[in-house]
């Protein structure tokens, strides 16, 4: 087809437009693990081979290795009511208990479960044994409340101990939680504590962040205020944290100070023994793509993915192993991999509650000098920062006790992944880049870092136990070298078990497009050895003269040129090729000021779309680039595409109350006035 021919404007993920995801970029590095690596590995290529032999069994294997049971299961999988599974069903268990407890009993409770390190410099370590008391002091408080098996409770806290404290307590008394990041607005918090129908909410005064006190309670007084039009409140107390001093509106007989009920609870408390498919918590996804859902995870067979790939992907040695994941609690990667993965397995972990640039920008690496970090699993938008800031930050400090690294949250460009490997991982530290989402619940598709032969940018390959391919429209398993939607085959442990009061969107979302296939969301490719690629949301692909264009690739082509820190891509309706590129980009910090001219912005844009042009073809050449200084981003860091497909069709700026930043499409809108 040539540029000009004209086509039906955007690609649904429903539509029946043929070729599948161009593959555009050619990446053809690989980074084999080192002798010295393997040798010591968790994994083995072994494991592949076990799944594949008998992948029931080798799940209920997991189960048993990686989990207590208080009562042993004796079915692996239930899928006679798909798609809603049910693992290990008749088995009974209490993630806290797998948490914490067992540690304790082994002997291990001297072992520090966290190193916490408030933002302004506090410090406080927790051993596994003072956590078993402080989360059994909770779970008696909550009791106290009136919290009994099944009531939902939410947590609305900053990154303290506490908030792992008060997770841990619900799952101790099988009182689903979910949690909401602590930096929304009180009007999403009303709205999940309704849909939750949430008997508690545990927050703050306040935390710390970007160098100074952030109230918390202000937007649960103004959440469980009543209003006009919105249903009464469900929640019959407040219990609340003192982490700021900062003053706090207070109601008499709902309000309760965590110090006053918590401290003086017993630390004596026998855990509530769930059945396996006991709702564990319900977490709102971040709202990329659309209005959250509420997706509800259940006990036993999210444990066992959780610790499972925890243990295997990251290689973690809980006797030696110092491990740090950035994740916001609020986000699934920290439910997964603070909460439960890294727990159940009896891991040291470094908890951390503030912002990376704050007060220097160097803080992260402080922090893995400081704790000598040897696991650090953190997101690609946090790795482009880094860029940004320049490479002499973290060469200022001692990271080689780093042996392993993890991304997610989003495709990792090539480029952000070579730096990451560079300078953080001193040019030879193994990254894994792990793709999954709320709805899986754990790790689906990473390398295994002692076997698997990474290549920067690529997911690569579904875990041993995991089934995933990419598939064309007709549901066929696309060739090597092509590209297609990523759908999940078999049913996994930690898969949800549905959206929170709304089974028909369930099926609705994820199985209707393909039957008995779970729909993703996501485009992928393989490439010539099989390997995935992620490409970004349908939702966001590009249909440009009837070619199907991935953002990740475009993104990828101009983030490689030296003078872009990060760029957004977004297919605009055109009336000559249907959708047209359009590219919002960030200039690194030295070369900010060349786009502030009309000359320099012109330039710029040239230099650009002939780089895209050479990078992967004419047909991904932007036909406008747009240079902002920031990009709107979800709370989990992920780049909010369809906001900027508002700006670049000129339209009224959709829902943005997911952003981390409300401020961020006023400041791009102001610098556009007069876009090229
Ligand atoms: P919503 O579904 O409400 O739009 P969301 O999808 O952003 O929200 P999450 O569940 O946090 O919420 O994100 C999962 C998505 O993140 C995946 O579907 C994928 O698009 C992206 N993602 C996560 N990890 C990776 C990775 N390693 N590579 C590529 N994409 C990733
Ligand atoms: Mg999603």
């Amino acid at each position: 087809m040539t540029e000009t021919q004209p086509t039906t404007p955007a690609a649904q993920p429903g539509g029946s437009s043929s070729p599948s995801l161009e593959n555009l970029l050619h990446e053809t590095r690989a980074f084999p693990p080192s002798a010295e690596f393997a040798a010591q590995a968790n994994a083995g290529a072994d494991l592949y081979a076990a799944a594949q032999a008998d992948r029931l069994g080798f799940w209920a294997q997991q189960a048993n290795d990686l989990i207590t049971w208080q009562t042993p299961f004796t079915e692996t999988l239930d899928w006679s009511g798909a798609p809603v599974a049910r693992w290990f069903a008749d088995g009974k268990l209490n993630a806290a208990y797998n948490a914490v407890d067992r540690h304790v009993e082994a002997g291990h409770g001297d072992r520090v479960a966290f190193h916490f390190e408030g933002e302004p410099g506090d410090t406080r370590t927790v051993t596994y044994a003072e956590l078993q008391r402080e989360v059994s002091r909770a779970a008696n408080a909550l009791t106290a409340l009136g919290v009994t098996s099944g009531d939902r409770v939410v947590v609305y806290l900053p990154m303290l101990v506490e908030s792992v404290v008060a997770m841990l307590a619900c799952a101790r008394i099988g009182a689903p939680h979910s949690v909401v990041f602590g930096g929304f607005s009180a009007d999403a918090l009303r709205s999940r504590i309704a849909d939750a129908g949430a008997k508690v909410v545990v927050t703050a005064d306040g935390g710390y962040r970007k160098g100074g006190a952030s109230a918390l309670k202000p937007a649960v007084d103004e959440a469980l205020a009543p209003k006009e039009g919105a249903p009464a409140t469900t929640v019959e107390h407040v219990l609340v944290v003192r982490r700021t001093e900062q003053e706090v509106a207070w109601t008499e007989g709902r309000d309760v100070w965590w110090h006053d009920i918590v401290d003086s609870a017993s630390d004596q408390h026998e855990p509530v023994w769930v059945e396996a498919e006991h709702p564990l918590f319900i977490l709102y996804t971040s709202g990329t793509t659309g209005k959250p859902k509420g997706i509800l995870h259940t006990t036993g067979g999210y444990l066992t993915q959780a610790a499972y790939t925890h243990r295997y992907v990251f290689d973690l040695k809980p006797e030696s192993d110092v491990y740090w994941c950035t994740a916001d609690i609020g986000w699934v990667t920290g439910h997964s991999y603070i909460v439960y993965g890294p727990l159940t397995n009896g891991a040291t972990q470094v908890l951390y509650e503030g912002t990376p640039d704050t007060p220097h920008k160097g803080r992260w690496w402080e922090l893995v000098q400081k704790y000598s970090v040897t696991i650090f699993y953190t997101a690609p938008t946090a790795i482009r920062a880094c860029m940004k800031w320049g490479d002499d930050i973290p060469a200022s400090f001692d990271l080689s006790s780093l042996r392993v690294l993890g991304s997610v949250g989003e495709p990792i460009n090539p480029e952000a992944w070579m730096w990451y490997r560079e300078h953080i991982g001193g040019g030879s530290v193994p990254i894994v880049d792990t793709w999954w989402q709320t709805e899986t619940g754990a790790i689906m598709i990473s390398p295994l870092p002692g076997v698997t032969a990474t290549k920067p940018g690529s997911a690569q390959v579904a875990l041993p136990g995991i089934s995933a391919e990419v598939v064309d429209d007709e549901a066929r398993a696309v060739p090597n070298g092509s590209g297609g939607y990523l759908v999940l085959t078999e049913p996994w442990p930690s898969m949800l078990r549905g959206i929170w009061g709304d089974l028909e969107r369930y099926q609705e979302t994820y199985w209707s497009r393909y039957e008995g296939l779970y729909f993703a969301g996501d485009g992928a490719k393989k490439d010539e050895d099989g390997d995935i690629w992620l490409l970004g949301r349908v939702d966001d692909v590009m249909n440009v003269s009837g070619h199907r264009l991935s953002t990740t690739e475009i993104e990828s082509a101009l983030v490689s040129n030296e003078i872009v820190a990060e760029a957004a891509v977004v297919g605009a309706a055109d009336e000559t090729t249907g959708q047209a590129v359009v590219a919002f980009v960030i200039l690194r910090g030295e070369h900010a000021d060349r786009a502030s001219s009309d000359d320099g912005a012109a330039a710029v844009q040239t230099e650009l779309r002939n780089h895209v042009a050479k990078e992967i073809g004419p047909i991904a050449k932007p036909k406008r680039i747009l240079v902002v200084p920031e990009l709107p981003k979800t709370r989990s860091g992920k780049i909010m595409r369809r906001l900027l497909r508002d700006i670049a069709e000129d339209r009224q700026v959709g829902d943005a109350t997911t952003l981390a930043d409300s401020t961020v499409m006023d400041k791009i809108a102001a610098g556009l006035k007069a876009p090229a």
